[in-house]
């Protein structure tokens, strides 16, 4: 007997996850919740869910940020926005250099102060 197995990984937009400020484009983004899910599949059907991650994305740099189960169950609720949008700033930030770093932080708040 003849067994065909395998993995499917699709990936969905969940939709819009909060707005706050984006590093990379250097202004206030949307940012978009994605979700990744991988099956393990018999004959090509999607048959055991296997992997669930989420992310959130820029809409317009595409940066993507992976989120833990707990920051995930977080997306969606306005009064946790504030949380979120503290931890995709340490995120953005984490690998840059305190130079770097002041420089972000001075460059977003001359931005902000002009909008
Ligand atoms: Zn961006």
């Amino acid at each position: 007997m003849l067994v065909m197995f395998g993995w499917l990984k699709e990936t969905k937009k969940i939709g819009p996850a909060l707005s706050c400020h984006c590093y990379r484009c250097q202004k206030k983004r949307t940012w978009e919740h994605w979700k990744e899910n991988e099956w393990v599949s018999f004959f090509t059907i999607k048959t055991i869910p296997f992997l669930s991650k989420s992310y959130v994305v820029c809409s317009t740099c595409r940066a993507s940020i992976a989120l833990d189960n707990t920051r995930a169950r977080l997306v969606g609720v306005r009064e946790n926005e504030p949380h979120l949008a503290k931890f995709l700033e340490e995120h953005q930030l984490v690998l840059k250099s305190p130079v770097q770093r002041n420089f972000l932080l001075a460059q977003r708040e001359q931005n902000q102060s002009r909008e």
